[in-house]
């Protein structure tokens, strides 16, 4: 550990996985962290707390899929055990199982994409459809997450996308709008389709385990932020629950001070890892910030509403597999449901059964009373799995999220914003930020939260950068594809004007 000379003053604000970790490795280096957290405990989305009952809960359950490198390499460090083993997912819709997936890291390895299309187990969808998806195969090589590709794909929408490399109307119903519900939050039509290449290749496409999933034995704020937190408090990192950040003191091209009501907080430098409402709030009070572009753009964006529901059943349900995703039901939203007797300590010896149901994409829900709701996933369950309709609910716990988790809408590119603002002194991380990493979700916020504080140190000096691990790279013939399709597109652009929308 390297102590900064005249320990400087860092503000991170927001205490989610990327406000938590740029503070996490500050301290660690010495620097003078204070984090300040609008709510009344750390985690942002994966905060998890007891109900009045002492039962846990949490804002939605969160899956750690394979290629969290970082996170896992977090894990290590903290010397703590939270995660179950790989599990398998099994999809329903109204008809009944449609796929399960099996654990794809202990298949014979094929080359990328063959073993998602070989090993996935679809119950009805027919060869022809899945077979639809091989044009498609030319955007993925296509798509190489540079800022240039981002700008070419960002204004079409994912079904425009699929519907322009010819996926049949069937395969992207049952199983690539599925996807993007639950990977994006939103509906094809309303999804970017750089978004949806760079989620859909990270999370399932880039490497055949890459869709193996691990889940927390506990609310990820338990098993994962509680111990976290003890450690930053250790290295020196202090984190204020309870604050919400209103405005920034700015001289010149520099931030002062964090400005919390009638609190002010001194700063030699500010990251901001708060999600996109949030941030559009303290846009909207902030003289200082609305007088840049960039941030005034940031009310270009949006966010999307989720709905966690638990329910707590008088009796043991047969689920065959603890995560299980759905689609079908509603047009626009999707929806996942998951074994918490299965996947979680707490309630492994319960009696009855514990069952966690997410909305996503939930707006035509989440108004509706506790009953409304319930009676809803009581029908939905009962669909995919008919013992359900015998069960009585003894207890329930709903979480309304509204304007909760990123919107990567078509065109939403130009107005997100990279690490390094146009003050000085400011920084960003986040899920929704600009960056060349490569990750997504819970990983990606963790990746921003380490590359604003690295940048926090080469612009203060005094620290180490934090180790950040690249995705894995990709497999040779992928390599090989996208140096192809490279050097066409220098001699097309050699050759041809620029005349054309990309
Ligand atoms: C139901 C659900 C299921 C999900 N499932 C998965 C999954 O399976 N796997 C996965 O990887 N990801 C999943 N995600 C996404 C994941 O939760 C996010 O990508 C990740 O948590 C984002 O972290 P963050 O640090 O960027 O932001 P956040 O977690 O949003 O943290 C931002 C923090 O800033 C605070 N804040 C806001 N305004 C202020 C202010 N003015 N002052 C101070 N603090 C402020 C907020 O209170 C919050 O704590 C899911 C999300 C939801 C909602």
């Amino acid at each position: 550990m390297s102590q900064v000379s005249q320990r400087k003053k860092v503000v991170v604000v927001g205490g989610g996985w990327a406000g938590l970790g740029a503070t996490y490795h500050l301290a660690k280096q010495g620097y003078d962290v204070t984090l300040l957290e609008a709510g009344a405990y750390p985690g942002g989305l994966v905060a998890g707390w007891k109900t009045a009952g002492g039962k846990s809960v949490e804002a939605g359950i969160h899956g750690f899929w394979y290629p969290y490198r970082n996170i896992f390499a977090l894990i290590n460090e903290l010397e703590i055990n939270p995660f179950t083993t790989w599990t398998r997912s099994s999809q329903y819709s109204p008809f009944g199982l449609e796929v399960e997936s099996p654990i794809f890291q202990d298949l014979p390895r094929l080359p990328t994409p063959l073993g998602t299309f070989l090993y996935t187990q679809f119950q009805r969808l027919p060869f022809i459809d899945r077979l639809s998806a091989l044009p498609l195969l030319y955007s993925l090589v296509d798509f190489d997450n540079s800022d240039e590709a981002w700008r070419r794909y960002d204004f079409v929408t994912a079904r425009e996308l699929f519907k322009q490399f010819g996926v049949s109307a069937r395969l992207y119903k049952d199983a690539f709008e599925p996807m993007l519900l639950v990977g994006l939050f939103a509906p094809g039509e309303q999804c970017s389709a750089a978004a949806t290449l760079g989620m859909l290749y990270y999370f399932i496409l880039a490497h055949q385990h890459d869709f193996d999933v691990v889940w927390c034995r506990g609310t990820v704020g338990e098993q994962i932020f509680r111990p976290w937190v003890e450690k930053i408090a250790k290295a020196g990192g202090n984190i204020l629950a309870n604050r919400r950040v209103t405005d920034v003191i700015v001289e010149e091209n520099r931030v002062t001070g964090v400005v919390c009501d009638d609190e002010v907080f001194t700063a030699d430098a500010v990251i901001f890892s708060v999600g996109i409402t949030g941030m559009k709030k303290i846009i909207a009070n902030s003289s200082s910030l609305q007088s840049r572009e960039e941030f005034r753009n940031v009310n270009n964006l949006g966010a999307i509403d989720v709905l966690a529901v638990r329910l707590w059943l008088d009796r043991k349900i047969h689920i065959p597999r603890p995560s299980n995703a759905c689609f079908g039901f509603d047009d626009t939203t999707g929806w996942t449901f998951f074994d918490l007797n299965a996947l979680h300590d707490e309630y492994r010896d319960e009696p009855g059964t514990v069952v966690e149901v997410d909305f996503y994409h939930a707006n035509q829900f989440i108004n509706l009373d506790n009953v409304e709701i319930i009676a809803i996933v009581q029908k939905y369950l009962k669909t995919c799995i008919s013992e359900f309709g015998n069960a009585k609910v003894i207890d329930s716990s709903i979480i309304r999220l509204p304007q909760a988790v990123t919107h990567f809408a078509p065109g939403s590119y130009r107005n997100m914003l990279p690490a390094q603002t146009s003050f000085q002194n400011i920084f960003m991380s986040g899920d929704w930020i600009i960056n060349r990493h490569g990750s997504w979700s819970q990983e990606k916020a963790f990746v921003t939260g380490l590359e604003a504080a690295n940048l926090v140190i080469t612009n203060l000096g005094g620290g180490e950068l934090a180790n950040i691990l690249p995705i894995e790279e990709d497999e040779k013939h992928i390599q090989t594809l996208r140096d192809i399709n490279r050097g066409f597109k220098l001699i097309g652009k050699s050759i041809l004007p620029s005349f054309w929308l990309p």
